[in-house]
């Protein structure tokens, strides 16, 4: 590296200056330079000296009279004070410091006689206005004249990320010196100036002198935008890498046996009770294909809920068993694993008992592994894997733990991705001899861009159909607080029961008198029932003191029972804090119609599958991400009796809150939820849920607004790693991807 920002901060600004900035994580001049200003303060116009309000921010012109520095008496340090006139009204300034050297640098410059602008937040102390720690500019010194000050003076300022013990104009006066004295060759440029150019992006250097210390708005406004460019491109050059390496790499090619040949995959269509839909037969062709090759497979099948993926899924698993070979399958909780592993067994029927009498000659076992199984039957799981008796291995990421063998690993499934990232990929990958296909499925509709981003490694494949025969669902907002619209809905639950259907309540919390959420508490070893709840946004904020507290499915539950609409109706209860035992018996009960109501936590969010039920109250439902609403309704109108989705919400007209619901009521398509629900979350949030390690490295890029800029990015670094796999040409994007991986591990091994 030739470029000076992994040099030490403590060598360039002293231990003294580099100590609390390495509280925030920077060490290097690359992590100061890359701490971005959080905002810009406007520095507002001249302000007379008789106008000097408590608590506004002002600029004064005005010449010092005094300064000195003190050590304090009442605690430890030194303190700075200098006086400040324009001749009738006289205005403190100070400066505090652990020592008086410190303060140095300020009594230097702040001579009596010199004139300059002097910018801060006005306060009183004994009864004299003064500004702390105020920026100024002193003509002579700072600039060479008075009209240089006043231009010094009106730049925008820049406020940071900071803390307590290191305010943001301690990191600004550590930026400047770290950042003025650099020139060009001191700062290396991931893009090259071919790309910049095309794009109209000014140089690495000059964009962090407009970012750190801008002329005006434009300016950094033009540099954040060329840091979001390369963030995006330095991530597309990494997956472009990342992609050509995988193709590469060698796997086993796992063809579809011949015709007449015995084959659990033909079998298993024979048996088949529906015929596939269009999109579920074209997808299965393509990964047919692509497991037929001698490269991994690296896709993503994206599709609505109920839209058939583990049909597609598992037939995929039948041609890699067929042709030999074992497949993995990953779901997010042990709840999903158990349940998909009873789904492909009763899908399978006689195909899934192997070896067992009554099973078929070729059949394959389906394997269930999750952490909390028995000494004994994780032992016959684990020899059931290692041996290649079971075909099918089902599990949590507790099938990423190095004691799980495989005979021979030729296919991983990971469903629901959003919480397995790149690094469990490999990791997973990294268990077969050679690479297993990877298939990636996803029912939360992701935007081009994230998966552009998130997911730049594979290639996407949707199924958009949902399998006819399905009555769909419809959906309305009942305003919490009119009594009313509360009794109709409870009046609808009972015409639904009374049809021999069923209902589910679903609540945000557990029990009334615990202040958390849902699985928030300690107990939560899962991620079953967390309910996504968005925090409250700017705009909902007015009005959310006065907001009622979320409700709870212990106290909705006895509520329900004393509902006159619902007299002689068994309702039940599921939710994270329940035994394993109670859960599945609540679940079974509700199942066979023992219980008609079933309130519930989100833990009923994914796959929970009873055709009966057809009506779904939420509670609060405004204050759920839109994606797992989305999801949660899903769980109604699965049969061919209509579903009803009765959103109740406490938000007040007119708010985002109550404009979030009711997009919600109007709409079926999931993957236009999914995008108005990304627009409403803070990019950490979007990356952290879908794949965690990537934040480090996206500071300033929104993976949703900056579609067209990642799509620029994404091209011109496709075009430049096509051209020159290893990057030996252009070993700064090579630093900086490797800079970037590097992060990654670091996060992952925390993690680990
Ligand atoms: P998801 O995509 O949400 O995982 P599933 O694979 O769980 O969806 O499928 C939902 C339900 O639809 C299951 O009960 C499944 O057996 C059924 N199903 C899947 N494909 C079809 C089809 N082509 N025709 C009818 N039902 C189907
Ligand atoms: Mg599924």
């Amino acid at each position: 590296m030739t470029g000076r920002e992994g040099e030490a901060l403590t060598r360039v600004l002293g231990a003294r200056s580099a100590g609390p900035l390495a509280k925030l994580d920077l060490v290097t001049v690359g992590d100061l330079l890359r701490h971005y200003p959080r905002r810009y303060g406007d520095p507002g116009t001249l302000t007379d000296m008789d106008r000097l309000a408590l608590g506004e921010h002002v600029t004064v012109m005005a010449r010092v009279a005094r300064a000195t520095v003190r050590t304090m008496r009442s605690r430890a340090g030194a303190m700075l004070q200098a006086v400040v006139t324009d001749g009738r009204h006289e205005l403190a300034l100070t400066f505090f410091a652990k020592r008086a050297g410190a303060l140095r640098p300020h009594e230097d410059k702040l001579r009596p006689g010199r004139v300059g602008l002097f910018t801060g937040v006005v306060s009183e102390y004994r009864g004299t206005r003064q500004l702390t720690h105020p920026d100024y500019v002193l003509v002579g010194v700072d600039a060479d004249d008075a009209e240089e000050a006043m231009f010094e003076a009106s730049r925008p300022i820049p406020i940071y990320p900071a803390s307590s013990s290191v305010p943001s104009w301690r990191i600004q006066r550590a930026v400047r010196t770290v950042l003025d004295p650099l020139t060009e060759g001191d700062v290396e440029d991931p893009v090259p100036p071919e790309v910049r150019a095309r794009h109209g992006l000014p140089s690495r250097l000059d964009a962090l002198r407009a970012i750190h210390h801008p002329v005006d708005q434009d300016a950094w406004q033009r540099a954040r935008h060329r840091f979001r460019f390369e963030e995006a491109f330095v991530l597309q050059a990494a997956l472009a890498q990342r992609r050509a390496h995988a193709a590469e790499q060698e796997a086993t090619a796992r063809p579809l046996r011949g015709p007449g040949e015995p084959s659990l995959l033909a079998d298993f269509d024979e048996a088949l009770p529906f015929t596939l839909t269009d999109g579920q037969r074209s997808v299965g062709e393509d990964l047919a294909h692509e497991l037929a090759q001698a490269r991994p497979m690296q896709r993503l099948l994206q599709g609505e809920v109920g839209s058939g993926k583990t049909v597609v899924a598992l037939r995929a698993m039948l041609q890699v068993v067929d042709a030999g070979g074992q497949a993995a399958l990953l779901a997010p909780t042990e709840v999903l694993a158990a349940q998909h592993a009873r789904t492909l067994r009763a899908l399978l029927g006689p195909l899934a008992e192997g070896g067992l009498l009554g099973g078929a000659a070729h059949g394959t076992r389906v394997a269930l592994l999750t952490g909390s199984l028995g000494a004994a039957a994780r032992k016959e799981a684990l020899l059931q894997a290692a041996g290649g008796e079971a075909g099918i291995v089902v599990g949590t990421h507790a099938l990423l733990g190095d004691q799980v063998q495989f005979a021979d690993l030729g296919l991983v499934v990971v469903d629901e991705q959003h919480r397995f990232g790149v690094e469990q990929r490999d990791a997973l990958r990294a268990k077969g001899r050679v690479a297993p296909h990877v298939l990636v499925m996803t029912a939360t509709p992701i935007p081009r861009t994230v998966a552009m981003t998130v997911f730049g490694d594979l290639e996407t494949s949707s199924l958009t159909q949902v399998p006819a025969g399905r009555a769909g669902i419809t959906s309305h907002v009942v305003p919490a607080g009119n009594p009313r619209w509360m009794e109709r809905t409870w009046s609808r639950v009972r015409e639904e029961v009374d049809k021999g259907h069923r209902a589910y309540v679903v609540c945000p919390r557990i029990h009334p008198d615990e202040d958390l959420p849902a699985g928030g508490g300690a107990a939560a070893k899962d991620f079953d029932d967390v309910p996504d709840l968005l925090e409250l946004m700017d705009g909902d904020a007015a009005g959310a003191s006065d907001r009622p507290p979320l409700r709870a499915v212990l106290e909705v539950a006895d509520m329900l029972r004393e509902t006159p609409a619902l007299a002689g109706l068994d309702v039940g209860v599921l939710h994270g804090q329940m035994t394993p035992a109670d859960k599945e018996s609540a679940m079974a009960r509700f199942a066979a119609g023992d219980l008609q109501v079933l309130v519930s936590t989100t833990v009923i969010e994914v796959g929970v599958d009873v055709p009966e039920a057809t009506v779904m109250v939420v509670f609060d439902a405004d204050r759920f991400g839109l994606s797992q609403l989305h999801q949660l309704r899903g769980r109604v109108g699965r049969g061919s009796a209509p579903g009803l989705c009765l959103l109740v919400s406490t938000a007040q007209p007119g708010t985002p809150a109550a404009t979030r619901v009711e997009a919600l009521a109007e709409t079926t398509d999931g993957f236009r939820l999914a995008t108005l629900d990304l627009e409403l979350r803070s990019e950490g949030d979007v990356l952290g849920a879908a794949q965690s390690g990537r934040s480090s490295s996206l500071r300033l890029l929104r993976v949703v607004q900056d579609a067209d800029l990642i799509a620029d990015a994404r091209r011109e670094a496709t075009a430049l790693v096509d051209a020159d796999l290893e990057l030996g040409s252009h070993p700064e994007l090579r630093a900086a991807i490797e800079a970037q991986l590097d992060d990654e591990q670091e996060e992952f091994l925390e993690r680990a």
